[in-house]
C-alpha cells in the first residue's frame, strides 16, 4: 500500500476532512444511543440467569440429598423394627435368663437407633422444607429474568436489524473518512472522542462558545478560526474548533 500523503494537505481540506469524520462518527454514536443500554441490560441479564440457573441446580441436588438422608434413616428404622420384631421371637425360646437379658439389651439399642433415626428424620424434614422454599423462590426469579431477557432481546434485535445497513454503510463511510486524515491527527481525535460522552472531537462555535464545553471563545480565537490557516483547539476542553460555513450549519456571502 502507498504511504499516505496527507502532511502537504492545506489547513482547510484537513479541518474538511476531520469535520466529515466526526459528523460520521457521530451518526453511528446516535445510532448507538438509540439502541441505548439495552445491549449492556441483555448481557447483565444473560449473566444474572447464568448465576441463577447453577443456584436453581445447587439446590435441587441439596433437597435430593436431604431426601435420601431421609430415606436411610426410615431404612435404619425398618431394619431395627425387623430386629426387634426377631429378638423378641428369640426370647420367647430361651433357655435362661441371661439370654433373655441380652436379648432385651439389643432390642433397647435398636429402640435408641430408631429414636435418633426419628429425631434426625424430623430435622431433615424441616430442613427440606426451608431448601424447597429457596428453590421455588429461586425458580421463581429464574422465570422473571427469563422473561425480562426474552423481552429486550426481542427489543434489541428489533432495533439491530432496523440499524444493521445504515450502520455497515456508515462503518465502511468512517474507514474511508478516517484513511483521509494524518495519522497523528486521527490519534488527537480519537484520544478526545473517547474522553468525552458526547463523543465530539470536533466542533463548531456556537453563539460565541465552544460547541462541547461551552465555554466563551475570545474574537480574536473566533476569526482565526474563520480563516482556517491553522487547526484551533478550545482552550477548555482541547476540542477542534471549526467554522459553521465549514460545518454546512452557515452559508457564506460570497465577496465580490
Ligand atoms: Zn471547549
Amino acid at each position: 500500500m502507498a504511504k499516505k500523503k496527507t502532511v502537504n494537505v492545506p489547513v482547510e481540506e484537513k479541518l474538511q476532512y476531520l469535520f466529515e469524520l466526526q459528523e460520521l462518527d457521530s451518526k453511528l454514536h446516535d445510532i448507538e444511543r438509540l439502541k441505548g443500554e439495552l445491549p449492556m441490560e441483555v448481557s447483565e441479564l444473560e449473566d444474572e440467569i447464568v448465576g441463577l440457573e447453577t443456584r436453581v441446580n445447587k439446590l435441587s441436588e441439596d433437597i435430593k440429598a436431604t431426601e435420601l438422608k431421609i430415606s436411610k434413616h426410615q431404612n435404619t428404622i425398618k431394619e431395627a423394627e425387623v430386629l426387634i420384631e426377631k429378638y423378641g421371637q428369640q426370647q420367647e425360646n430361651v433357655n435362661n435368663n441371661r439370654e433373655y437379658d441380652a436379648l432385651s439389651r439389643e432390642i433397647e439399642l435398636q429402640k435408641l437407633d430408631i429414636q435418633l433415626s426419628n429425631k434426625r428424620i424430623k430435622e431433615a424434614k424441616v430442613q427440606l422444607s426451608n431448601q424447597k422454599i429457596t428453590l421455588e423462590a429461586a425458580q421463581k426469579r429464574f422465570e422473571l429474568k427469563k422473561d425480562a431477557l426474552d423481552r429486550k432481546q426481542a427489543e434489541l434485535e428489533k432495533i439491530i436489524v432496523k440499524t444493521e445497513k445504515e450502520e455497515k454503510t456508515l462503518d465502511r463511510k468512517i474507514q474511508r473518512a478516517r484513511k483521509k486524515v494524518e495519522e497523528r491527527l486521527l490519534k488527537a481525535y480519537d484520544r478526545i472522542r473517547g474522553a468525552y460522552k458526547n463523543k465530539l472531537a470536533v466542533v463548531t462555535v456556537e453563539r460565541n462558545s465552544c460547541g462541547g464545553c461551552f465555554n466563551h471563545i475570545p474574537p480574536q480565537t473566533q476569526l482565526e478560526i474563520n480563516q482556517r490557516k491553522r487547526i484551533i483547539i478550545c482552550e477548555h476542553c482541547g476540542r477542534v474548533l471549526v467554522d459553521r460555513v465549514m460545518a454546512g450549519v452557515e452559508t457564506v456571502e460570497e465577496e465580490d
